[in-house]
């Protein structure tokens, strides 16, 4: 994509469900929209299997990608054996793992309460509950959750900060808006996105104008989006600077207007 901007992150979606089909990694592509909005561009989304050595392996990608300057792993936080990425953090960052005191207490707390309310048999604390509290050591961040028991971590290593964060999505979404957002993602610049949308368009018109446009305008990249079932086409530019994306915009509107196709403005 054009314009590497000054923060670049990768997504890492943990999960044998994911990969398996039976669900949609609706945190990646939400993340993805948060952080194009927020000036911290994703460069990479990648769905992987519950499994170490799949996960270590992924974690060593991103960190010698020196391109990027955030990671978000998300999932596999859970108290179920099934549930191993802190312990692949661990190892990808060559840490021990240590019992997170306020993520135990808190589960304590939690567990109390859900035996109170008759939710759960017991008031103890289970070994799988416990699993949740132990996280990598030396984290630079521990966020709450307010909504459920796993904590969401954040570690620096090699230049880049580490945000592991639950996968249910409800428990991510919070972390995410309410801790880590206004904490850790304020320095950024969005992109300017601009849309234009053509009905019955053909696709392969816009082929050479495209290619020109590529050349002429390295910083602004241009792509063609059609949609089968509403036959409308939108293609979108985006840029690091305003003035350049809107002068795209102004070029490939008065080009398509010549070829008799005529487009909708939409500020995406
Ligand atoms: P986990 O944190 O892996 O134990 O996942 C807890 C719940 O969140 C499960 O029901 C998952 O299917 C769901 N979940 C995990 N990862 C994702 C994701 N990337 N997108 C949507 N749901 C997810
Ligand atoms: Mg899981």
């Amino acid at each position: 994509m054009a314009g590497i901007s000054r923060y670049n992150s990768t997504i890492v979606a943990v999960g044998d469900e994911l990969v398996g089909g039976f669900t949609l990694d609706s945190n990646s592509h939400w993340l993805a929209e948060r952080l194009r909005l927020l000036g911290y561009p994703v460069k990479r989304i990648t769905a992987i299997r519950d499994r170490p050595e799949e996960i270590v392996e992924q974690l060593q990608r991103e960190l010698a990608d020196p391109e990027v300057t955030h990671v978000f792993v998300s999932g596999g936080l859970g108290p179920t054996p099934d549930d191993r990425t802190f312990a692949s953090v661990a190892q990808a960052l060559g840490r021990e793992q240590v019992i997170w005191e306020e993520a135990r207490a808190k589960i304590e707390r939690r567990v109390r309460r859900m035996h109170e309310a008759g939710l759960l048999e017991s008031p103890d604390v289970t070994e799988g509950n416990l699993r949740m509290a132990r996280i990598p050591a030396d984290p630079a961040h521990v966020f709450r959750n307010k909504r459920g028991m796993a904590p969401g971590v954040v570690y620096e290593a090699r230049g880049k900060q580490i945000f592991v964060l639950p996968g249910v999505p409800l428990e991510l979404k919070s972390i995410f808006t309410e801790e880590l957002e206004p904490e850790f993602l304020g320095g950024g610049s969005a992109a300017t996105v601009r849309e234009l949308r053509f009905t019955f368009a053909v696709e392969a018109r816009f082929y050479p104008l495209m290619r020109e446009l590529e050349e002429k305008f390295p910083d602004v990249s241009v792509g063609s989006y059609p949609n089968f079932e509403t036959k409308e086409l939108v293609i979108r530019c985006l840029g690091s600077d305003p003035k350049r994306v809107d002068e795209v915009l102004e070029v490939i509107r008065r080009r398509s207007a010549e070829l008799g196709m005529v487009g909708e403005a939409r500020q995406a």
